[in-house]
């Protein structure tokens, strides 16, 4: 007892001193790579809304703060599970290389805007592609010259962002041009409190090893060095406020 009782100080007296026995990473993971990679059975909330508790709640918040100042936030797409993105991976593909592309200038396209199955935010039920209901928008509501000054969606976008934060939501895909990675996208936005610690977890995960066990029309074209370039591009030059 006497040993077994000593070794516990002197575990603690080593915390105390900053020297963890063990790696920090391993105690604080709270994300397990299925939930990560849109593999998990998620508790979701709200009809049309679909994004976990938290951010459920406050989506409702801000919503109900935008109505108060004329703008009918709606969520176009949240959550997305491993199959549906894998889905809309292939259809791209298929539809690119069809057109003459090769797989990978196709995949550089796709990736412009879609995600390699697996790495996607919205696999999370953190994020969310949002418009402003009120507004007639014919064809693809998700057009960025639709959210410019002008368009139907311009004052969603003022208002975004300038409350947004307040609610915990932040715009992920900049409109920094030194940003590289996926494009400008004005509707996308994060609930932070949530999805920061889980972009942590996922850097911690082996993304690499993977990416490289999955299997959907294109991945044997999915180069440890196009992967590496994604994470660092795509995955990682978002907005700094959630990284
Ligand atoms: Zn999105």
């Amino acid at each position: 007892m006497k040993r077994r009782k000593f070794l516990k100080n002197s575990g603690l007296s080593g915390l105390a001193l900053g020297l963890p026995a063990f790696p920090l990473w391993a105690a604080q993971r709270e994300f397990t790579v299925e939930e990560l990679t849109g593999k998990a059975d998620l508790d979701l909330y709200g009809e049309g809304i679909n994004l976990r508790k938290e951010a459920h709640d406050a989506f409702l918040e801000m919503k109900k703060a935008a109505y108060q100042d004329g703008i009918s936030l709606k969520v176009v797409s949240s959550y997305r599970s491993y199959d549906r993105q894998r889905t809309i991976f292939e259809q791209k593909y298929l539809a690119y290389t069809e057109e003459g592309m090769e797989p990978l200038e196709a995949i550089d396209k796709i990736v412009e805007y879609s995600t390699i199955p697996g790495t996607s935010r919205h696999h999370w039920g953190t994020d969310a592609d949002l418009i402003d209901d009120s507004k007639p928008a014919s064809g693809d509501v998700l057009d960025p010259e639709k959210f410019e000054d002008g368009g139907p969606f311009e004052d969603f976008r003022k208002w975004m962002e300038e409350h947004a934060n307040t609610y915990g939501f932040y715009l992920v895909y900049t409109n920094n041009p030194r940003r590289r990675g996926f494009r400008y996208e004005p509707w996308h936005y994060s609930y932070a409190p949530l999805s920061v610690p889980m972009l942590s977890d996922f850097r911690k995960m082996n993304i690499l090893r993977i990416l490289e066990g999955d299997d959907f029309l294109g991945s044997e074209y999915l180069t440890t060095g196009f992967i590496r370039s994604y994470i660092t591009d795509n995955i990682l030059d978002i907005n700094p406020e959630l990284l």
